[in-house]
């Protein structure tokens, strides 16, 4: 069994409240960073824990810490991205719902590193009452003294307030998400310059995801190194991993980075096998944006190497014959599902998603609501397999956000992989409407 970091202590009876999370042991990282350790001190343990940003991109904390700017006289600012929204995703509101002090703790620590006195964590708005569960969780640490002024007599001044979304994936793009905490509708802005430049109301801001945050408070408490000694490679620690789809246990695991893809889905002490006795068919194991991988790729890289829960072995072949950590939203689909009709549910949400900005994103992401659609109801030609991919290429990275990617890679991943699938789709027009909406001669 791995070791537990985050989620050890979140059923421990009243773990939500101060008193009983504080008896558990809580707020200790807090006291030993601001009684015996310098900002810099604290910025360098994170990175010798080798911690990546748990949103979904990887990036190296520490490093993104590093380039914070520091221009005399200007406000720094720490914001948690809890904008979880990528499909398949919700370990973020777990560890905020069960233990919301962790990710508090972390933050007065990850405040103190950064100089943020004002720090803010950024609710979904559908997570309305994980809100209220945080600003409880907020006021009790005020009370203990654990933030307002001159924390614990150091001299050091923090805040934490918790705003709300208003339902837009969108929002949880880092840049969106600034401009909607300033007050504005929440479109992506270009990048450079960074948030680390420039961020909040034009200031130094560093945007972490709630576990990456979280991740601050063993980190500092056993130290960077021995952190980084969980894990393999480049993936260190443990990962809170949301699993769903045809699996006996859906539900939120935290991993050691060291355990196999067949192991997590197989074994009872995670996923518990494929539902109903069914056969495995496919997965996208980092939430909606990353590639859908089939089965055989999936247990194993195309190498034939056992294919690892890690950033590095996830991604082992590139898109051709991998995918993607992503945020840790594993979505396993047994062998009645339909990748058309899947790939089809996936195009429409982020053409509702996308915020209009870019033509590529606006423009494909609608054709290719549109074109799976004519496919999955058994109208669609040949041809349109091969327009379905063109449009997928002429959005990648031809965008401001990340979301035209994302809208783009589960398309191009689909018909890679399952080709096959779609052509059925074009040649069986009757039987693909038996079996994905029940009508016959439709
Ligand atoms: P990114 O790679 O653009 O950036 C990663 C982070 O590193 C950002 O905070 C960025 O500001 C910082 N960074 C990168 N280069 C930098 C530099 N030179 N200087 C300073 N800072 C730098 O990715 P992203 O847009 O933050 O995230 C995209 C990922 O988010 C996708 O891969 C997807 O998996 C994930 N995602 C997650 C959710 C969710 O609900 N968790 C939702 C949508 C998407
Ligand atoms: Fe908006 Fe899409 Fe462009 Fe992102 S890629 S800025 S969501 S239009």
């Amino acid at each position: 069994m791995g070791r537990k970091l985050l989620l050890e202590k979140a059923h421990v009876e009243g773990i939500r409240h101060y008193d009983v999370y504080r008896r558990e042991g809580g707020y200790r990282s807090v006291e030993k960073v601001l009684k015996t350790m310098s900002p810099e001190a604290v910025v360098e343990e994170v990175k010798k824990s080798g911690l990546r940003g748990r949103g979904g991109a990887g990036f190296p904390t520490g490093m993104k810490w590093s380039f914070l700017a520091k221009p005399e006289g200007v406000p720094r600012y720490l914001v948690v991205n809890a904008d979880e929204s990528e499909p398949g995703t919700f370990k973020d509101r777990y560890l905020m719902e069960f233990i919301p002090h962790l990710l508090i703790e972390g933050m007065i620590c990850a405040s103190y590193a950064l100089g943020s006195n004002r720090s803010y964590i950024y609710i979904r708005g559908e997570y309305w009452w994980v809100k209220e569960i945080l600003e409880v969780a907020v006021q009790e640490a005020r009370n203990a003294g654990f933030l307002g002024k001159n924390i614990l007599g150091s001299g050091f001044d923090c805040d934490i307030f918790v705003q709300p979304g208003a339902g837009a994936y969108i929002c949880g793009e880092e840049t969106a998400l600034i401009e909607s905490l300033e007050g504005k509708r929440g479109n992506p802005r270009i990048k450079p310059p960074f948030p680390a430049v420039k961020g909040l109301w034009g200031c130094p801001t560093v945007v972490n995801n709630v576990e990456s945050i979280a991740a601050v408070v063993p980190i500092v408490n056993e130290g960077g190194e021995e952190y980084a000694k969980l894990g393999t490679g480049k993936s260190t620690g443990t990962k809170l991993i949301s699993a769903c789809g045809n699996i006996n246990k859906p539900g939120v695991y935290e991993i050691e980075m060291n355990i196999s893809v067949e192991e997590f889905i197989y074994s009872d002490e995670y996923c518990g096998g494929i539902a109903n006795g069914k056969k495995l068919k496919a997965c996208i194991p980092g939430g909606s944006s990353v590639p859908i991988l089939p089965a055989n790729l999936l247990l194993k890289t195309a190498k034939g190497e056992t294919r690892m829960m890690t950033y590095e072995s996830l991604s082992d072949g590139g898109f051709a014959t991998g995918t993607m950590m992503g945020s840790g939203g594993f979505i396993v689909m047994d062998e009645d599902q339909c990748v058309v009709k899947h790939t089809y549910t996936l195009a429409r949400f982020y053409r509702h998603e996308s915020c209009g900005q870019c033509s590529p994103c606006r423009e494909g992401t609608g054709w290719m609501e549109k074109i799976l659609l004519k496919i999955d109801q058994g109208k669609g030609s040949m041809s349109d397999i091969d327009l379905l991919w063109d449009i997928q290429r002429k959005i990648e990275g031809n965008t401001i956000c990340p979301l035209g990617d994302a809208a783009a890679w589960p398309v191009a991943a689909a018909i890679r992989h399952f080709r096959d699938e779609f052509e059925w789709h074009v040649t069986n027009p009757s039987e693909a409407l038996v079996r994905n909406y029940g009508l016959a001669n439709y």
